[in-house]
């Protein structure tokens, strides 16, 4: 019992009675039986003598046997219980051993996060610092670690980059991914901007249950300096410091990317073209020239708004991406602005120079895919600008597009009916008022299009002008009505004072080679150069007077008349009316029209008439589409005249016939049209 309670007390247990009697009663009993036994002996042997003890020695050894194995037994429990014991006691040791190890792990890891040279920062999973190292601290300019505790990484970072980290930071907590890394510009406490790499990553601290976020911040500022200059050298114009075209391009680009995945995110572009760059460049030299640009870039970069881009596209072209744009209008207020900003006098090389800018302006909202539609688009307005008269703007609109994509489409087609030769000329005639004599032919281009049939030469001549077609065009026109007037003249040798007048274009005359080309024709067809007069609008004269001195000489020389086509729609000087080699005026047919007894017209065509008559020119009428205007010309002795009352313009077959109707009067020797006051027109 005594031996039971030292155990139970040793292991700390509650002594038990059935367990201590299911453990020793057996070897109480024995005790108990032991003694009897030892007691009835006793009492044996005095009664009948040491002879019993004989009997009783195997009863006692096997007693003392039982005993023995009850002891062995006992001893074996003893041993798996200390055997127990000593299990706990190594487990206990080996449990304080890691624990130990783990915060040697744990001071080591704090020991590299203090001291790292590389800016660390355990955040939680919303962005709020929990521990900052020093090298994050100096890379931020606070005083020390613990200042950052407790903030949140965002407040660091410049505000146009938070939301990278914020949609890198949200990736993760979806678990989307488990480390990140970004480059983003921090804010210095000093207020300059630092360019940073941002590594995270999820992390897991010994010893705490929830996991958070490591981020290391390392100053990659001299990286991207370096960076930043080489992007200087290859994406801006060494002149003004702006963005090249290279440059630009990648830009619209990215807004045009950002537009089209964010249908509310609209953006303008702006295109200038200066209207005096060329003549300061020319006139007061190159390095005036460079000096306006960059007053010019500089003036634009001052009044645009903080998000917006201003570009030099090269040359005087420059660009401005209009970010952010809530309305149409804010892009035209900003194009006025700018107007009103270059139109200020500037001082270049000791002079005051103005300037002014024709611009164009597009629309993200029209859809673009590729920046160089919207380029061109910007480009085409602005050319829009320039010539409604420039310093102005102009807006690319559904209309214009729906134009230029026909007008691309009608170019396609002009050049290649004019590489087949497929284009007709219309003659129209032109009659001496007064004798009913017919004169000659005005030669008029003709087009009919494949799908579009008959189109105007209203039309067609403009876009054969702006794509340089014009030259081609009137060569065929030129050596087709030189020819048809040579075929003419051979057949009936009676109309050999035939005459044929061909329109020419400014390009015409702005060409170099035009006296050569005119003098080919001429030679080619074999007629006289005074059967030829080519017809040059008032305007188009006026307007490249000095250039062409040169070319209307060479072509009075080769003894070609010449025409001022529409004349008085124009401006023209009196004073060069007298001195040009001009042969004739044909009065516009917007005077013919309105004529009528006492009409301002009238007295307008009476006015020309009798300029003509002092200045030698003979005065031609075009457009007579009445008898009674026919009546009043001839009435203000106007020479000739054409229009549909006498003839519309005719194909070279029905001028045929209307030659040999002619001639046969002529044989038969009956003037009846003069009589009859009659032309011999002919309608279709
Ligand atoms: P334009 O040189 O003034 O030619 C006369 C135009 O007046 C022609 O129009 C003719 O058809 C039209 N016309 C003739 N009589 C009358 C009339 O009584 N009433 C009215 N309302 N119109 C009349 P078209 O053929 O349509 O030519 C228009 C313009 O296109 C021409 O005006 C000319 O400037 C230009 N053009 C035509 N052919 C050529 C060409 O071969 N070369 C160049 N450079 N221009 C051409
Ligand atoms: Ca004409
Ligand atoms: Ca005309």
């Amino acid at each position: 019992l005594l031996v039971s309670v030292v155990f139970t007390l040793k292991f700390n247990q509650r002594f038990q009675w059935h367990e201590f009697l299911g453990s020793f009663g057996t070897i109480g009993v024995a005790y108990g039986g032991s003694a009897l036994i030892a007691a009835l002996l006793f009492l044996t042997v005095q009664q009948s003598g040491i002879s019993v003890l004989l009997g009783a020695l195997p009863v006692v050894a096997m007693l003392l046997t039982t005993v023995h194995y009850f002891m062995r037994q006992q001893e074996a429990v003893d041993a798996a219980r200390r055997g127990r014991v000593e299990a706990a006691e190594r487990e206990a040791e080996q449990t304080a051993k890691h624990l130990e190890a783990l915060r040697e792990s744990e001071q080591r890891f704090h020991s590299a996060f203090t001291h790292a040279s590389i800016g660390m920062a355990l955040v939680s999973f919303e962005g709020r610092i929990l521990q900052g190292n020093t090298a994050l601290s100096s890379l931020l300019g606070e005083v020390e670690a613990s200042t950052l505790v407790n903030r949140p990484f965002a407040e660091f970072l410049l505000d146009d980059d938070e939301p990278l980290l914020r949609s890198e930071l949200q990736r993760i907590l979806a678990k989307e991914s488990e480390t990140f890394s970004i480059e983003v510009r921090c804010r210095h406490r000093s207020g300059s901007e630092i360019w940073v790499g941002l590594h995270c990553a999820f992390f897991s601290e010994p010893g705490s249950t929830a996991p958070c976020l490591i981020l290391q911040v390392q100053d990659i500022n001299a990286r991207r300096q370096a960076e930043s200059q080489l992007n200087q050298i290859a994406f801006h114009d060494s002149l003004t410091g702006l963005p090249n075209r290279r440059r630009f391009h990648t830009l619209l680009e990215q807004a045009l990317q950002s537009a089209n995945a964010d249908g509310s995110r609209h953006f303008g572009l702006m295109f200038f073209d200066f209207d005096r760059f060329k003549l300061i460049n020319d006139s007061m030299g190159h390095s005036a020239g460079d000096e306006f640009l960059v007053l010019v870039s500089r003036r634009l970069q001052q009044n645009v708004r903080p998000g917006d881009v201003v570009a030099r596209l090269g040359g005087d072209e420059f660009a401005v991406l209009v970010n952010r744009l809530e309305h149409e209008h804010v892009a035209t207020h900003l194009a006025d602005r700018l107007q009103a900003v270059l139109r200020e006098p500037m001082h270049i090389a000791g002079v005051s120079v103005t300037t002014s800018a024709s611009i164009g302006i597009t629309f993200s909202s029209m859809g673009y895919e590729r920046p160089e539609d919207m380029l061109r688009d910007a480009d085409i307005a602005m050319y829009r600008a320039k010539s409604a008269g420039k310093a102005r703007y102009a807006v690319f609109d559904q209309n214009l597009h729906a134009q230029l994509t026909s007008r691309v489409r009608m170019e396609g087609d002009l050049r290649q009916t004019l590489a087949e030769g497929a284009l007709h000329v219309a003659y129209q005639p032109v009659f001496n008022i007064h004798t009913n004599q017919l004169q000659g032919f005005e030669a008029l281009a003709r087009w009919t299009h494949p799908t579009l049939g008959e189109v105007s030469p209203g039309v067609f001549i403009p876009i054969a002008e702006e794509s340089g077609l014009i030259i081609d065009l009137t060569d065929i026109i030129l050596n087709r009505a030189c020819m048809q007037l040579a075929s003419w003249q051979e057949r009936h040798p009676l109309l050999r004072d035939l005459k044929i007048q061909v329109n020419l274009s400014g390009n015409d005359l702005a060409h170099p080679d035009l006296a050569q080309r005119v003098e080919r024709a001429v030679r080619d067809s074999g007629i006289q150069p005074a059967r030829l007069t080519l017809e040059l609008t008032e305007n188009i004269l006026m307007q490249r007077v000095d250039g062409a001195m040169h070319s209307l000489e060479a072509l009075r020389r080769l003894g070609v008349g010449l025409a001022i086509d529409d004349f008085g729609t124009g401006y023209s000087s009196l004073a060069y009316l007298s001195s040009l080699p001009i042969d004739s005026l044909k009065i516009d047919r917007s005077f013919v029209k309105g004529m009528r007894e006492g009409s301002k017209e009238n007295e307008i065509v009476r006015a020309i008439v009798s300029l003509g008559g002092t200045l030698g020119k003979v005065v031609v009428a075009e457009g007579i589409e009445t008898m009674s205007q026919f009546m009043l010309l001839r009435k203000l002795g106007c020479e000739q005249g054409q229009g549909y009352h006498l003839s519309r313009p005719m194909t070279t077959a029905d001028v045929d016939k209307l030659l040999d109707y002619i001639v046969m009067e002529n044989e038969l020797g009956a003037d009846r049209f003069a009589s009859s006051g009659m032309l011999p027109f002919v309608r279709h």
